[in-house]
């Protein structure tokens, strides 16, 4: 078989490829070639004329991997238009649920234009929930709630299901219940969905209405999904439900880079696959082309470690390559200037995309940040607090959404008060109640309270001026003017513009607002945007990367890869992380190890190890000691870069006011102990 799309395929991935009836497993380690074979196949299914591309539905993990794989089935295709891409269901578990309920919210109660809510929202709504049921809790705090609610939902737990396994006490679970059936209504009334739902919606969906469910099965004659492992009970029960017809399921992944058992995702998923699919092939792929032999060497050094893993073996054809770099830093300050000097060594020529900084927690950015600006080296975080986590960009936002719904009560409570219109507490509490009672939004008691005169004074004036706003910016927007313009003179006329410039960084907050407009004026309608933005849960689904260095959480980095990599902070306490180790110590440590193992297998040609001999850590010093990790690598491979013995500035090179390219760390040979 000399066909294009099976080119550069070894033997096992061909197989992988063009098998395509029944279910099939690809199991198989990091950098193997499993995303690949996915995206070949879903080509190879068109091109066989197996079915066209509306009938194929393929779930990646990030929004950013579902464009990459169109674009690249695009190019295997030879499609001239990306619409013609756009006819696959390629994206996120979320986003096609959202995609599939937009067209049957109604039966759900809900409208089509159904918001989608955020963690931050959650949190906002269960606050108002707590308050209006005098529920004061110290331990089921808003935030707490918002997360243990999130997990139950993956686990497709609703209120009514709760048992004791999930509270003991009768009465408290009777309380918690109480507040989940709440926090439900709430959403349903404000016309709003939080992501767990969106799944849980489609499975109630298609159990109330079977026909629905299978129209669905008739059309998907081939499944796809990538990361397997880290898919969650009710993702599980998603796709089996939608395979449950043609069977045609091929699911790719590797049991150790499962790093969302937080999440709820469930191994034995991998292990269930083959007891309810009893006909499974799998496959597995073993030839590794990511890595140099030496990291490789590395990882399965590491990974080896865990107990109870699928048996793997991975070889590469490529040399052993550089030796694993390992430094040891003074403090924080000179970890991040030793990854900085070390990157304007790689990159001479300014291609800072080449590399990539991965932390454990968000936490440990700072210190990097700093170090790389001093050094003038540009860079993105990805997976810290993101651009659509600012508060401005949150609080424009809700703005859209309100012009965009009547029903957002979340968005309107945002921002019926900023700037201040003098719509205080009591009168916010006033439209609650008009709103309960005449079982309508927010926004239409607003309305009602000033057209039946109910509010007085201030209020009445500042919702009045609200109403009118919203209602301008609905008539712009009718009258054919862009919702991008629409949204620059929506937030000059409310004040908020101002407003914003007179908080503290007031400029950096003027500039993500400009930078918002800008990317709603790449999209082609507001719902498409507010949806587009709803679902993008990772700044990996973020503005561009070009030539900057990606600093990058661990968990964000999954299935990414970078010729450089440095691993930071590998130190007790951080990498094994303390936090992990608390309540079931023997399994937190196995998926932090594999935590480590993603990590050290983004890289391609050379991976660096550091960490520090004292740090700050809100705002005492510490001093962490090296990570049982490092002693389980093989020793040999490893090339100790030693560590600085003085920190004196300037006497070794501050970053400061030096020009890029002439910084050279000090190397000093020290025994690795
Ligand atoms: P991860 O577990 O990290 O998600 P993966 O198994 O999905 O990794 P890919 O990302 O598909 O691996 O592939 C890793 C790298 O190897 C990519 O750069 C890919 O293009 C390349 N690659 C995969 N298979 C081959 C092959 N047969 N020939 C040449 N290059 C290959
Ligand atoms: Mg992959």
């Amino acid at each position: 078989m000399d066909h294009p799309t099976l080119h550069h395929l070894n033997a096992p991935q061909r197989q992988a490829v063009t098998t395509l009836d029944g279910p099939l497993m690809v199991l198989a380690g990091a950098g193997s070639g499993k995303t690949r074979v996915l995206t070949r196949r879903l080509a190879w299914i068109i091109q066989q004329q197996q079915a066209s591309p509306e009938e194929v539905l393929a779930v990646t993990f990030t929004n950013k991997a579902a464009k990459e794989m169109r674009n690249r089935v695009q190019a295997l295709l030879g499609l001239d238009a990306p619409a013609q891409a756009h006819r696959f269901w390629i994206g996120t578990f979320h986003g096609m649920s959202a995609r599939m309920l937009r067209q049957y919210a109604d039966r759900l109660g809900f409208e089509r234009d159904f918001t989608i809510l955020d963690s931050s929202d959650q949190e906002r709504l269960f606050k108002r929930l707590c308050e209006e049921l005098g529920f004061a809790d110290a331990y089921w705090t808003p935030k707490r709630l918002t997360h243990t609610i999130g997990r139950w939902k993956d686990d497709g737990i609703r209120p009514q299901d709760l048992t004791d396994r999930e509270i003991r006490k009768a009465w408290e679970r009777a309380r918690i219940q109480q507040m989940y059936e709440r926090y439900q209504q709430a959403l349903l009334q404000s016309n709003a969905m939080d992501f767990g739902d969106l799944l849980l919606h489609c499975l109630q969906l298609w159990q109330q209405e079977p026909a629905i469910l299978a129209a669905f099965q008739q059309r998907f004659r081939y499944l796809l999904v990538d990361e397997y492992q880290d898919t969650n009970h009710v993702q599980y029960r998603w796709i089996c439900a939608l395979s449950g017809l043609h069977q045609n399921l091929c699911v790719v992944g590797d049991d150790d880079q499962s790093i969302y058992s937080w999440r709820g995702a469930r191994i034995e998923n991998i292990l269930k696959f083959e007891e309810d699919f009893p006909q499974t092939k799998i496959i597995r792929l073993e030839q590794n082309y990511r890595s140099s032999g030496n990291i490789l060497k590395a990882a399965s050094g590491l990974i080896n470690h865990n107990k109870g893993r699928m048996e793997k073996q991975l070889w590469t054809e490529d040399a052993q390559g550089d030796a694993i770099h390992f430094y040891q830093a003074e403090n924080d300050e000179d970890e991040a200037r030793f990854v900085a000097s070390e990157i304007l060594t790689l990159c001479p020529a300014g291609d800072y995309q080449q590399a990539a900084i991965l932390v454990r927690t968000a936490r440990q950015t700072r210190s990097l940040e700093e170090g790389l600006m001093r050094a003038g080296i540009p860079y993105q975080v990805v997976g810290g607090l993101r651009f659509l986590d600012r508060a401005e960009v949150r609080d424009a936002l809700a703005y859209l959404r309100v012009v965009a719904s009547n029903r957002d009560d979340v968005a309107f409570e945002r921002v019926i008060n900023l700037p201040k219109r003098g719509i205080g507490p009591g009168a916010l509490q006033s439209l609650r109640e008009i709103a309960s009672q005449e079982r309508c939004s927010l926004l239409h008691a607003a309305r009602f309270a000033v057209e039946s005169n109910t509010m007085k004074g201030a209020a009445a004036k500042g919702l009045a001026a609200f109403i009118q706003l919203i209602e301008h910016a609905r008539s712009m927007l009718a009258d054919d003017i862009t919702p991008a313009e629409m949204l620059t003179k929506l937030l000059a006329l409310s004040g908020y513009r101002d407003y914003v410039r007179d908080l503290e960084k007031g400029n950096d907050r003027i500039d993500n607002l400009d930078e918002l407009r800008n990317a709603l004026a790449r999209t082609e309608s507001l719902q498409l945007f507010l949806e587009e933005v709803a679902l993008a849960t990772d700044l990996q689904d973020g503005g561009p990367v070009a030539n900057r260095v990606v600093i990058s959480t661990l968990h964000a980095a999954k299935g990414l890869e970078f010729p450089w990599v440095f691993l930071v902070g590998v130190e007790e306490d951080v990498m094994p992380h303390k936090l992990a180790l608390t309540e079931q110590p023997e399994i937190g440590l196995e998926e932090e190890r594999r935590l480590a193992y993603v990590g050290m297998t983004r890289a391609k040609q050379r991976l660096y190890l550091t960490m520090a001999r004292r740090r700050w850590l809100f705002n005492k010093p510490v001093m962490p000691i090296k990570s049982r990790f490092l002693k389980e690598l093989p020793q040999e491979i490893l090339e100790d870069r030693g560590f600085r013995v003085s920190s004196r500035r300037g006497a070794t090179g501050s970053l400061a006011g030096l020009p890029g390219g002439s910084l050279h760390h000090q190397k000093v040979r020290f025994p690795l102990r």
